[in-house]
Formats: structure tokens, C-alpha cells, sequence
């Protein structure tokens, strides 16, 4: 085939890859549609995979390393992917983002190493991308290290940020002498330091963040990771790579403001304060006692009502007791009781996190509302049944200005006639502080795993016939 035939048909095949992905992340912002957006990316970067491994003109070797690669390394995601645990998704996620951010930094090294020639933009872009890259792997898999609980501490210490601040200013300084071809006789070492500062940089900026806190970084990372693609596509001149890295990055973005601001913080204080870590932060202490109740009068109180709204949260991820509760559900409708799910933007542990798990019990889209659609619905709810919820539900974020999570948007359950909150004991939510919600008038403590408690209550319901 002549060259130019290949080059329009591998630009053509980059071309129709992008449009997949689009379509893909378009069909993702609706749960209904989200598995098929999952297909139609993944034939797009096979398309564009093809086309690569088709068109490159590697030598044999090189070509059966490449096929090699990908074949171990689809047999480890898919056996990773098969049987992860919903609740350990955040870390698969920070991993596999690790490894976009790493492979980004080694395309960077290849070319920066290679002393291929380049134009100066294009130097600029594949040391920027690597830099990039190569402190999202590394930030990655410290993120990774820390929800696996393989680091359990957050080193902080004195005098920090001006480490790390110092560390960039010193992968910026190789960064600069290797793109500017100072000191060329010594291109290895530069090149070598300037990635090995790059990669310190994004373990130092990572180890001090809560565990807690890491959803948002590993989202951050992965806009970062995103970006680095796309530089990288540009020194490629790969149009697949630019478009996909755009679309990662700027998808990463809204995400990390989205979760930022669901919380009600800002970047900044997500990457560089303690929260979630310091238990019982100020203004957090409540006054008043919890009042237990037994399944048996929950069970008759929810078979009587007209109108029930579940709230769940990270303890119902723990328990994995969305398939009782999707039977509960139905077991109320049965009974002529109306029930609507409320879904907190940052319940659980990552975004999106009670969708999935009600999805995966089989729970109708329709009867799910956001925060925004049912808030003004809680009091007109005999019930409001809090599955595992804390944080998302503390009425303090409205009212108690010295609250650490004051501002913060919340589901007004303290607005419904009656509360059930199923959690195991006194524990604390994320962010460390007591709940307000808990000691109401109107609030009634459902003590057990959610799992054994929802059960029981499903007895009580059929039980009140
Ligand atoms: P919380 O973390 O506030 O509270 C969860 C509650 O579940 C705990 O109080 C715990 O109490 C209870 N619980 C734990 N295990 C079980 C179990 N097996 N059965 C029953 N209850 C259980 O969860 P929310 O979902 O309300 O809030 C999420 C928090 O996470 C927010 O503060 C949010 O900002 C934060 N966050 C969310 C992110 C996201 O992307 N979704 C990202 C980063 C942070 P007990 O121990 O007494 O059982």
C-alpha cells in the first residue's frame, strides 16, 4: 500500500476511534445507556489499537512484544476486574489510572531518550506529558497503596509544601536543560533525573492526603493523566491519543470539581488540609441521646406509611445489602407504600458509587433521584429510612456554622415525620464529627449491619401483613 494510503487510512481509523469515545462518554452520563457507552469506547480503542499495530511498520519483534503485552495485560485486567469488590473500585481505579499516567511518562522517555529529532514544541510537549505522566503514576499508586490500607499513615511534617515545592522547581530545572539541549553531552542523566524528580514529586505530594480524601485526588490524577496523553498524541501526531486524552482530561476535570464542590471544598484543601483525618474536628459534638428501636416496630411503622424515602450511604456499600433493600422495595410498593431512593452526590466513597450498587440489585432508574429533585419531597415522607448514610444527612452542614462540613449540601431527612437510621453503633462518618440527624425527636436508631437489619425488617413488613 503506498504511504500515503496508509497515513489517510490510519488518520481515518483515529478519527472514527475519537468519535466512538465520545459517543461512548456520552452514553455513560446515563445509567441506562452507561454498559453500552462502556462497549462503544472499548471497540474504539480496539479500532485504534488495530490501526496502530496495522499501520506502525514495527519489525516482527517488536510487533509480537507489542501483541505479548497486550495479551498479559488484558488477562490481568480481566481477572482484576472480574473480582474486585465494589467497595475496593476506588483503588482498581487509581491503579489502572497509575498505569495511563506511567505509560504517557514512558512514551515521554522513549523520545526524550532517543534523541529522535524534534522541533522545539515538540520537545516542550513530551517533557511537559512526562512530567505529568510520571507524577500521576507515581501519586497513583501511593493513592492505590493507601485505600488498599498497604499505608496507613499520612507522613506529614513541617516545612512540606516547600519541599515539594522545591522538588518541582527541580524537575522543572532538568526538565528545562533537557529541553533546551543545555549540557547535551550529558542527555541521559538529565533526562533520568528529571523523571526520577517527577516521579518523587508525586509521591511526596500524595503522602500526606487522608486516605479518605483520595477519591478526589485519584480523580485529579486522572485529569492529569488525561492531559498527558493528549501531549503525548501531539509528539506522536496520533489524533486517537489527543482526542482521547482531551476528553479523559477535561472529563477528569468537572469530576474533581463536581466531588470538590459536592463537599464543599476546594482543591486546594482537599490536597493540602487534614480533613478526615483529625476525628471529632470542632463544632462537631452533639448534644442528646440516640433512641433505639426494635426491626419488628420499625417494619409495622414503614407498612403503615404512605410515603418512604431511602437514603443510602457508605454502610450499605460495606454491608452489600443493596439486593435486601431492592426486595424491601418491592415488598413496600406491594403493600401500596409510595418509596423513592434519595442519592447523595458524594454518598459512599467515589462518585456515582450508590448508582451502581442499586443498579447491580436491579432497582428501576425512575424510582432514583438526585439531591436536587427530592430534597423539597422529605416533608411530605412518613419515613425516612437511612441505610449506612452519616455524613450526607447531618443536618449540622446547614445549620451549625462551626461544623467542619457547614455549607456542605445535604438530604434533608431531619425534615421527614419519621427517621430510621440503620448503622452498627455509634460510628462517624467520613468526616469524623457526630450527626444531629441521630438525636431528633423524630429519629429512631436501627442498630446492626445493614445487611442482618434490612433482612429483619423485610420479616417485620411481611409480618404486619
Ligand atoms: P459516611 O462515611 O458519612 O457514613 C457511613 C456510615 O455507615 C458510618 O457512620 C457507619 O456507622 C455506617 N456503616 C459502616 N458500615 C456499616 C455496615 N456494615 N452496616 C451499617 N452501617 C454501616 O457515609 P455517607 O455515604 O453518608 O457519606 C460519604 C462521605 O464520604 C461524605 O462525607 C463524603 O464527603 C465522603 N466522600 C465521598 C466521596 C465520593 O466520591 N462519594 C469521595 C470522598 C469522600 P457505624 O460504624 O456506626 O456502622
Amino acid at each position: 500500500m503506498p504511504a500515503s494510503t496508509i497515513q489517510t487510512v490510519t488518520q481515518l481509523s483515529y478519527l472514527i476511534a475519537a468519535a466512538l469515545f465520545i459517543l461512548g462518554l456520552k452514553r455513560m452520563s446515563s445509567p441506562v445507556t452507561a454498559v453500552s457507552g462502556v462497549r462503544w469506547a472499548g471497540i474504539g480503542m480496539v479500532l485504534a489499537t488495530a490501526a496502530t499495530l496495522a499501520f506502525m511498520g514495527a519489525s516482527p519483534l517488536n510487533l509480537m512484544l507489542v501483541i505479548a503485552a497486550i495479551a498479559l495485560g488484558s488477562i490481568v485486567a480481566w481477572i482484576s476486574g472480574k473480582r474486585v469488590a465494589m467497595t475496593d473500585m476506588p483503588q482498581m481505579i487509581a491503579l489502572y489510572n497509575g498505569m495511563g499516567g506511567g505509560a504517557a511518562a514512558a512514551i515521554a522517555a522513549v523520545e526524550l531518550y532517543s534523541g529522535n529529532e524534534h522541533n522545539l514544541v515538540h520537545l516542550i510537549m513530551a517533557a511537559v506529558g512526562g512530567f505529568i505522566g510520571a507524577v500521576s503514576f507515581s501519586g497513583s499508586l501511593i493513592a492505590f497503596a493507601k485505600l488498599q490500607g498497604l499505608i496507613t499513615k499520612s507522613v506529614r511534617f513541617g516545612g512540606q509544601k516547600f519541599l515539594n515545592l522545591a522538588i518541582l522547581l527541580i524537575a522543572a530545572g532538568f526538565g528545562f536543560m533537557v529541553v533546551s539541549g543545555t549540557g547535551a553531552q550529558s542527555g541521559l542523566p538529565l533526562v533520568s533525573l528529571f523523571f526520577a524528580f517527577a516521579l518523587i514529586l508525586g509521591v511526596a505530594m500524595t503522602l500526606p492526603i487522608g486516605g479518605a480524601d483520595m477519591p478526589v485526588v485519584i480523580s485529579l490524577y486522572n485529569a492529569l493523566t488525561g492531559l498527558a496523553v493528549g501531549f503525548e498524541g501531539f509528539v506522536l501526531d496520533n489524533a486517537a491519543m489527543i482526542i482521547a486524552g482531551t476528553v479523559v482530561g477535561s472529563a477528569g476535570t468537572l469530576l474533581t470539581q463536581l466531588m470538590a464542590k459536592a463537599m464543599n471544598r476546594s482543591l486546594g484543601n482537599v490536597l493540602f488540609s487534614n480533613f478526615g483525618e483529625s476525628s471529632s474536628a470542632s463544632g462537631g459534638a452533639v448534644t442528646g441521646s440516640q433512641k433505639a428501636i426494635e426491626a419488628s416496630d420499625a417494619g409495622v411503622m414503614m407498612a403503615y406509611s404512605q410515603k418512604i424515602i431511602v437514603v443510602p450511604g457508605y454502610g450499605l456499600a460495606v454491608a452489600q445489602a443493596q439486593h435486601k433493600v431492592w426486595e424491601l422495595t418491592q415488598l413496600l410498593i406491594d403493600h401500596g407504600v409510595k418509596v423513592r431512593f434519595a442519592i447523595h452526590p458524594v454518598a459512599g466513597r467515589m462518585p456515582g458509587h450508590m448508582n451502581v450498587l442499586l443498579a447491580e440489585a436491579g432497582v428501576p432508574y425512575d424510582l432514583i433521584s438526585d439531591l436536587d429533585e427530592i430534597n423539597a419531597e422529605f416533608e411530605t415522607a412518613d419515613v425516612a429510612l437511612i441505610i449506612g448514610a452519616n455524613d450526607v444527612v447531618n443536618p449540622d452542614a446547614r445549620t451549625n456554622k462551626s461544623s467542619p462540613i457547614y455549607g456542605m449540601p445535604i438530604l434533608n431527612a431531619d425534615k421527614a415525620k419519621n427517621v430510621i437510621v440503620i448503622k452498627r453503633g455509634q460510628g462517624q462518618g467520613f468526616s469524623g464529627i457526630d450527626n444531629a440527624l441521630f438525636v431528633l425527636d423524630q429519629t429512631r436508631m436501627l442498630y446492626g449491619d445493614a445487611q442482618a437489619a434490612v433482612s429483619q425488617l423485610i420479616q417485620a413488613v411481611k409480618a404486619a401483613g
